[in-house]
């Protein structure tokens, strides 16, 4: 999902999946629906 958040008087769009940000919702949805941040086991 993305989260809609202010930071800086600046809204900003964050993906819920890796945390990443974007100024603008485009981006982060595009962003989103490639995303692959699930379960990221190799990282233990
Ligand atoms: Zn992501």
């Amino acid at each position: 999902m993305v989260e809609e958040t202010e930071r800086d008087g600046m809204v900003w769009y964050r993906c819920e999946e890796c945390g990443l940000m974007f100024d603008d919702e485009g981006d982060a949805r595009q962003h989103e629906s490639n995303c692959d941040a699930e379960e990221p086991s190799y990282l233990q």
